[in-house]
């Protein structure tokens, strides 16, 4: 597995991380709100501040309006009752003037028009009674409305900053929270890739890796996979689907070694079958050529079975193949193949052996087997079981795997025609005929 570095990571965990989601979603939602409430009011009232500074321009220029109708008085008598009427104008409207100051916090201005309703009324009684204003009244209130108009213009400006302000403050929290969410999002992504992405495809690479390096019958995938995964580095979601390829290849594994026992075993005997018996004898017999080495060959047949098999029933002869077939098993050595070449008949193949050894271990395997008690055996000839066997060795006897078990048949043949229950090398067979062919 390629090693991905040692740096180990925390796990995503997403419950935290949907919880933190929603709580800003739910900040920045009331946020909003709180802002568009709060600066709703500060326009309003800039809005407010910016008609009471026109109203009072207004106010400004009926009062001097008044001023100088007051000098036409004397030429023009008939103006009287509009001077009266604007001078009523103004009360009523210094009144107003009151009361959206109160309302606007604009304590100085709401004092100012307070203390000018008196002199107001005053006016209003002169001009009814005397036709004139009396005193510097007029005049007065207009210097002093200069300065009342000038602090309602820089009342105006410093609302209109204060709207323009709140409203850079909004967008530099916006952009903040943009921020934190986007670098919130790109650490998402790439700690996802690195749980999960990643780990997915080191899984889908080992997995093709043992696949390509693994002998198909010593698959072992899973417990390769489970060795050689660093599970650290794998969210939860990702560690679930390990898990469950795990099993999946575990039951595949179990499966295809049930497989693979059958498709080279006997069913009966549980000897290997003639198949796999057959490709062992090819390999080994190269591989005895290549090396110069010997192998050899037995074939072994039950003497008699068919009378056995005719007293006690095919059930008790199979009883008796599964036994013998055990019995060989047993004193084949880890390297010899056993099987069961067809019928009743058994063939072992013995690598790396001469004729010698290979005549010793199947003469003390027929010597067990004759020994053996088997159900019913009295009923036969000779009152036993017993078997016959015949034997050839590569290269001395055979030219290739063909002939190699051929040979080893014409001794069995030979051993059963000279009186069973006996092991014949295909040795003899060639001495015998070479003996006969210099006599005659
Ligand atoms: P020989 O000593 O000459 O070998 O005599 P034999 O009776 O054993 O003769 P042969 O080898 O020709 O007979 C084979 C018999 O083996 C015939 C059949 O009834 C029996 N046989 C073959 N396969 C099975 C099997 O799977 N189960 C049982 N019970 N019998 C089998
Ligand atoms: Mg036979
Ligand atoms: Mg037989």
């Amino acid at each position: 597995m390629s090693e991905s570095g040692n740096t180990s990571f925390q796990q995503l965990s997403l419950k935290p991380l949907a919880f933190a989601g929603i709580f800003f979603a739910f900040l920045l939602l009331g946020g909003t709100a709180g802002f568009i409430v709060y600066q709703g009011n500060l326009q309003k009232r800039a809005d407010e501040v910016q008609s009471m500074y026109k109203d009072l321009l207004d106010f400004r220029s009926t009062l001097t309006l008044i001023d100088q109708q007051l000098i036409v008085i004397p030429e023009h008598p008939e103006v009287l009752q509009e001077i009266i009427q604007n001078t009523k104008l103004l009360q009523f409207r210094s009144v107003n003037f009151r009361t959206r100051a109160e309302k606007n916090q604009m304590p100085e201005l709401a004092s100012w028009m307070k203390s000018r309703q008196l002199v107001l009324e005053k006016m209003l009684t002169d001009i009814e009674t005397k036709g004139e204003a009396a005193g510097n009244n007029i005049p007065l209130m207009i210097l002093e409305l200069d300065d009342v108009i000038l602090q309602a213009a820089i009342d105006v400006k410093l609302s209109n900053d204060k709207v323009y302000d709140a409203v850079q403050l909004f967008f530099f929290i916006v952009l903040a929270v943009l921020i934190i969410i986007i670098i919130s999002a790109g650490w998402l992504i790439v700690s996802n890739y690195r749980q999960t992405v990643m780990p997915l495809n080191q899984l889908a690479e080992k997995l093709r890796m043992l696949n390509e390096e693994l002998p198909e019958s010593f698959h072992d995938t899973a417990e390769e996979v489970k060795k050689n995964i660093r599970r650290e580095e794998f969210s939860s979601d990702v560690n679930q689907i390990t898990d469950s390829i795990v099993r999946f290849c575990q039951d595949i594994e179990l499966k295809n070694k049930k497989l693979d026992e059958l498709f080279i075993k006997d069913e009966k005997t549980n000897l290997y079958n003639y198949r796999h018996f057959k490709d062992h004898l090819i390999v080994d017999v190269a591989r005895a050529k290549r090396f110069n080495e010997k192998v050899s060959l037995a074939m072994i047949d039950i003497d008699r079975f068919k009378a056995y098999n005719d007293a006690n029933g095919h059930v008790a002869g199979d009883i008796v193949l599964e036994r013998m077939a055990g019995i060989i098993r047993e004193e084949c050595r880890e390297a010899d193949i056993p099987a069961r070449f067809g019928g009743e008949e058994f063939a072992v193949l013995f690598p790396r052996t001469d004729s010698r050894e290979a005549i010793e271990i199947v003469d003390r395997l027929r010597n067990i087997i004759g020994a053996e008690p088997f159900y019913h055996e009295k009923v036969l000839p000779g009152g036993q079981l017993t078997i016959s066997a015949g034997i050839a060795t590569w290269p001395d006897d055979a030219t290739d795997w063909f002939s190699l078990i051929n040979n080893a048949d014409k001794a069995l043949y030979r051993a059963k025609h000279t009186g069973r229950n006996r092991v014949v090398h295909f040795r003899e067979l060639e001495m015998e005929r070479e003996k006969k062919s210099s006599e005659s």
